[in-house]
């Protein structure tokens, strides 16, 4: 009989690697060296070493953990989440066509119509909060390549991974799923059927703000769109430094604490905002009142995510000035900190996505919620007495 395998937490805690058996260390080497000799006979001194743009022991072990954990049959590291979302989006020829979901982060929307643009690609934005009418989109359109972020940043809305999957199917079309929001321990797109799965590092999965990142996941290696990816990584050469390298997996180490902790924080916000006076409206996928809370449930484990969005009562002048009056959540970009942020997106993305003037985004950190919410109520507070 097969012994049972690992959970997820306990692969994560452990980096999925074992301890060095050369010196028994219990945290692998930083290796900084770029090119490795070839002995006399011209032969590498190590099979897997030749030049560092695709040669890093690091890179091998995170990818091989996030594998693990996305199920995945193979998975790329890049320099950015943003490296790994063109380096997909790149595998599309010109003239051909991409469906995007509307209202996603806005990096890669403003990224994707310039690419497009320039490519000669026909580039599709449609909403995927509705299945229905999203794979209507994508029938009509038989796109390459079609493109989904769930959570969707920063409104929230869930999309139907599986029946968007089975739509792709049907027409030949490429799924991934940017999932940086739940990561890959809330949720598993390929299981689903999702072809590929996108995360930014930088966000959750690194969670202390201080290194970019980025991790392709595929549900098949022998794929041509794989192959694509594998090369680009390889020859475009998006790849990240190895100090990075480390803090990533050293971060990624604790990911499962962090994360039950800012999920339980993020719950305990979204339901303490929610009938607030100075709320109009809570954006969580756990709170039951949300469109998307049963596909949310269904799609994903262990918790609806860290992000959560407030329309405050009023336009971009009272969103910005509860922002204003935070002290212990910082206003800054980014989320899947260990620290909270909030963010007016309105003030980056003004009219061209539709984001409402009203809405503050919140990456939720590991802070006592407590804390967390006193700061809140006091913000909101301060706003409505003038
Ligand atoms: C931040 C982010 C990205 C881009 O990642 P970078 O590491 O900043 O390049 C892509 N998708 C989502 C959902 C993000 O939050």
């Amino acid at each position: 009989m097969a012994e049972k395998p690992f959970h997820a937490d306990t692969i994560l805690a452990h980096a999925g690697g074992g301890v060095d058996p050369a010196t028994g260390a219990v945290v692998p080497p930083i290796s900084p060296a770029t090119t490795f000799v070839r002995d006399k006979d011209y032969s590498l001194t190590s099979e897997k070493h030749l030049y560092s743009r695709d040669d890093n022991d690091l890179y091998r072990q995170i990818e091989s953990l996030v594998a693990k954990l996305e199920n995945a049959a193979d998975a790329r590291l890049f320099s950015s989440g943003m490296a790994a979302i063109a380096a997909i989006m790149r595998a599309v020829k010109p003239g051909r066509s991409i469906v995007v979901q509307s209202h996603i982060y806005w990096g890669t929307t403003a990224w994707l119509r310039k690419h497009c643009a320039h490519a000669g690609i026909a580039l599709i934005e449609a909403d995927a909060s509705e299945a229905e009418g999203f794979c209507d989109v994508v029938r009509e359109a038989g796109p390459d390549l079609v493109f989904i972020e769930v959570p969707a940043n920063p409104a929230l809305q869930i999309a139907d991974i599986a029946k968007t999957a089975e739509i792709c199917q049907e027409t030949g079309a490429a799924l991934a799923v940017d999932a940086t929001a739940a990561t890959p321990l809330l949720m598993k797109p390929l299981n689903l059927g999702a072809d590929l799965v996108v995360h930014s590092a930088t966000k959750a999965l690194n969670g202390h703000s201080d290194a970019l990142g980025g991790l392709v996941s595929t549900r098949d290696a022998n794929s041509e769109i794989w192959t694509f990816i594998r090369e680009e990584r390889h020859d475009a050469g998006a790849v990240m430094g190895p100090f990075e390298a480390y803090l990533l997996l050293r971060g990624m180490r604790t990911l499962a604490l962090r994360l039950e902790r800012m999920c339980a924080n993020a719950e305990a916000i979204a339901e303490h905002l929610d009938g607030h006076p100075a709320v109009e409206k809570v954006l969580y996928p756990g709170l039951p009142s949300h469109p998307g809370h049963e596909l949310a449930k269904k799609q994903m484990t262990g918790g609806f995510g860290y992000l959560v969005s407030v329309l405050v009562k009023g336009g971009a002048e009272e969103a910005l000035k509860v922002a204003g009056n935070l002290e212990l959540i910082k206003r800054a970009t980014s989320l899947g900190g260990v620290e909270s942020l909030v963010e007016h997106r309105y003030t980056i993305e003004g009219d061209a996505t539709g984001v409402p003037k009203n809405l503050l985004r919140f990456s939720i950190g590991i802070e006592r919620a407590e804390d967390l919410i006193a700061d809140l109520d006091r913000a909101l507070t301060l706003k409505r007495s003038g």
